[in-house]
């Protein structure tokens, strides 16, 4: 098990973002939350500190409830190559896939059990009896039990979920609804996620935030976005290329080193070649490849636009054994193609080891797209599409789950009615390239949206709200 080390942030610098009276409420509930602690901490647990959105969350937004007064700290739990095979498994059935179609087992069971007992074993000697624990998914749900027992409030927050229960959804349900009911809260993102295993009364929606200041999200000139991306080798080259320097958030001074790993005929030729965007992690339900089969047919409403995937470098991301199969199948879709649409996409491998450097060259990536597509087959919640709107980018993405709280069709973004409507993206990417005044209403729309709802701040004031009410309650 690992400590992941926290920044101490300011808060207050969010206040002209979400306005005064959201700044108020944040400050009450923070109010309330450091009075009913008393001096105890809230543990988050989770089972990677890279890759996906629960890390991206934990890593940037903890920092501000830190500078805020409340003692937080973030805890990794360890597992091995079967536990995440199962544990992806189980996820993937809780976005109602059925996955490899095998249900789960005694043995399933045993290969959880296993890896919660050795992670137990080392947070006793941290978490105190008092303490509040939040849980995040599937990977940590059997430590529930346990540390009730040991004295800790316990809430788990579930990330991911499916519009339509279905039999794949109702096993992942059967497999870790006896680890849940010990906990005395869950959080889900959206309310018909909420298994009736789970006690409605029990239960908080919140939904997930980005940090505005963050590396990936802060303001970062075109001139700058442009020479990262020229540096990673998506961009057509100069004998200068710019400046690539950030600001860390320990307020040191770095610059981007590390070159991405870039499947291509040739750089993106220009700048002004519009670059439609993906940014997922290698994960069936992001859909990558369906996105280039999409392209492919459309390209001819397309101009001269290419299209760009982009996601990690798969050996960085420890929870995700899927990762890498997937690279090599939109590679190997990508080989098959003619020759004048490859030369018009991209697969881009982001380093990881540097999560302030890969954050900038998301933000770079994200800043210089015309459109964000997030076609998802199923998504918990993106953030993806969040980090997009607030660059005031126009998004195209699947009405599925969480992304249909956040966007309005035709007025934060652009939902396909089925994440399959080749047709659909066809027309909304063309539009979207060529109508100009429409791409800014719906990148305007969608920043307004993202400030008023999905700013850490509300998040942290929700979470709090309910840490509150559960230690009043005793
Ligand atoms: N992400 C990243 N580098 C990558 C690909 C993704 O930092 O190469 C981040 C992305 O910017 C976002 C998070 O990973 O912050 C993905 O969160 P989301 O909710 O969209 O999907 P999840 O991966 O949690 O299913």
């Amino acid at each position: 098990m690992e400590r992941v080390p926290l920044r101490t942030q300011t808060l207050s610098r969010f206040r002209r973002l979400i306005g005064p009276r959201e700044s108020s409420r944040v400050d009450d509930a923070l109010r309330v939350a450091r009075a009913a602690l008393d001096g105890r901490r809230i543990w988050h647990v989770n089972s990677t500190r890279l890759g996906g959105g629960v890390a991206e969350m934990l890593n940037t937004l903890l920092g501000y409830e830190r500078g805020a007064g409340i003692a937080v700290g973030w805890l990794v739990i360890d597992g091995d190559a079967p536990f995440f095979a199962l544990t992806k498994r189980i996820h993937n059935h809780l976005h109602g896939r059925n996955g490899d179609g095998q249900g789960f087992t005694a043995s399933n069971h045993r290969t959880y059990a296993r890896v919660m007992r050795r992670n137990l074993d080392n947070l006793r000697g941290t978490v105190r009896a008092g303490d509040v624990v939040i849980l995040h998914d599937p990977q940590t749900a059997g430590l529930a039990a346990p540390l009730r027992r040991a004295g800790a409030t316990v809430i788990w927050r579930c990330h991911v979920g499916s519009d339509r229960p279905n039999e794949a959804v109702a096993a992942a349900w059967g497999f870790l609804a006896p680890y849940l009911d010990a906990a005395h809260a869950h959080i889900f993102s959206r309310g018909c996620y909420v298994p009736d295993a789970l006690a409605a009364a029990r239960v908080a929606i919140i939904p997930p935030a980005i940090d505005a200041f963050s590396l990936k999200n802060a303001p970062l000139s075109r001139r700058r976005a442009r020479a990262v991306l020229r540096h990673i080798g998506l961009l057509a080259p100069r004998p200068w290329t710019g400046d690539l320097r950030f600001r860390r958030a320990d307020g040191s001074w770095a610059r981007v080193m590390r070159r991405a790993d870039v499947v291509q005929m040739e750089p993106v030729p220009d700048v002004r070649t519009p670059v439609v965007l993906q940014v997922s992690r290698w994960d069936p339900l992001k859909d990558m490849a369906g996105l280039m089969r999409a392209f492919a047919a459309q390209s001819r409403s397309l101009g001269d636009a290419h299209l760009v995937l982009a996601g990690p470098d798969v050996s960085g991301v420890t929870d995700d054994p899927e990762g890498a199969g997937i690279l090599r199948d939109c590679i190997a879709r990508w080989s098959a193609l003619p020759r004048a649409l490859r030369a018009r996409i991209h697969l881009v491998s982001l380093p990881m080891a540097d999560l302030e450097e890969n954050a900038v060259m998301v933000n770079a990536l994200q800043r210089h797209a015309a459109v964000v597509v997030q076609k998802s087959l199923q998504e918990g919640f993106g953030l993806t599409v969040t980090e997009a709107m607030w660059k005031r980018r126009p998004v195209i993405a699947s009405a599925v789950g969480g992304i249909q709280d956040q966007i309005a069709d035709g007025v934060h973004g652009v939902l396909l009615g089925t994440p399959g409507d080749v047709a659909g993206f066809g027309a909304a990417a063309s539009r979207l390239l060529s109508d100009r005044g429409t791409a800014r209403r719906l990148g305007r729309n969608a920043q307004r949206r993202a400030a008023a709802h999905y700013l850490g701040p509300t998040q942290s004031r929700r979470t709090l709200e309910l840490v509150s009410a559960l230690l009043a309650r005793g």
